[in-house]
């Protein structure tokens, strides 16, 4: 199953992407996709729904915007360095546990949004990662009962400001963290569409070009290993979201390094999932 949501942005309405491609509106069978809805067997409900035919459910607008799949979470819990070969080409250590920092949920975006250059900014990157959506709360819950608090897949890109992130002292979040540096989408997919989270292809392109192309099999730390360890340390709730993290090919490990530019259009990807489309823009 694939959910979307629609409509202007703060202002999510829940829909599904059908097989056949049509997009259809939820909102008069369910509020939102929040916390509440994966807590409260939202997904079961909304799989009868889907399975009657989707009864009441107008086709969206075919001109509506699409938002982030879910609700803004009520946090971001980003893996650091799990890729080896990204993690060579910052010039770091290659970890030996998962590196977690946090990124602001006020920078939750939708996959078509402009991303905004925040004012200051000289080092915009990008960085496609498999995000991970959370649909039953998780508390030191082990590497075998991981997978069973997983409710699915999306695209996600961790943009990022190299100046803020590494010239300004400690702590990555500060250039994690501004306005629409979170996107997320176009749908969160099910965890049984994905027959394997570690066998899909991702990639990032800017302007039609490549930059990052790789397999989701060469994270350092799967999917199960993260969950798990991510709640040892703290408490993960029904929709909250996980990057686990970005392969080689940002901007910053070029050589001369390739920032992002007001007019750059960026495309990310992964196999199965779909993409992020979205234009880089100046906050003015
Ligand atoms: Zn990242």
């Amino acid at each position: 199953m694939r959910l979307i949501r629609f409509g202007e942005e703060g202002r999510g309405e829940p829909g599904v992407l059908l097989e056949d491609g049509r997009k259809i509106d939820a909102s008069d069978e369910f509020f939102d996709y929040d916390e509440g809805f994966f807590a409260m067997g939202g997904l079961d409900s909304l799989r009868e729904w889907v399975s009657q035919g989707c009864p009441g459910g107008l086709e969206i607008d075919p001109g509506a915007r699409i938002g982030p799949p879910v609700a803004r979470p009520s946090k971001i819990v980003c893996v650091g360095q799990n890729y080896l070969e990204h993690a060579k080409e910052m010039g770091g250590e290659i970890p030996t546990e998962p590196v977690l920092f946090m990124k602001a949920s006020s920078a939750w975006s939708g996959p078509n949004d402009d991303v905004l250059i925040p004012k200051g900014a000289r080092k915009l990157d990008y960085e496609v990662e498999l995000a991970v959506v959370i649909g039953k709360t998780a508390s030191g819950v082990s590497e075998k009962e991981a997978m069973s608090h997983v409710a699915g897949y999306s695209v996600f890109c961790d943009y990022s400001e190299r100046a803020f992130q590494k010239d300004h002292g400690g702590q990555w979040t500060k250039g994690k963290s501004a306005d629409t540096f979170a996107p997320m989408g176009p749908c969160l997919v099910t965890t049984d569409e994905v027959a394997d989270p570690q066998g899909l292809r991702l990639w990032t392109k800017v302007n039609g070009e490549i930059r990052q192309n790789s397999w989701t099999k060469d994270m350092l730390f799967g999917v199960r290993d993260v969950v798990s360890y991510i709640s040892r340390f703290m408490t993960l709730l029904p929709g909250d979201v996980i990057a686990t993290g970005t392969p080689s090919g940002v901007g910053m490990g070029m050589n001369p390094p390739r920032y992002l530019q007001a007019g750059d259009f960026v495309e990310c990807g992964i196999e199965g999932l779909g993409e992020l489309t979205q234009r880089v823009v100046v906050t003015r």
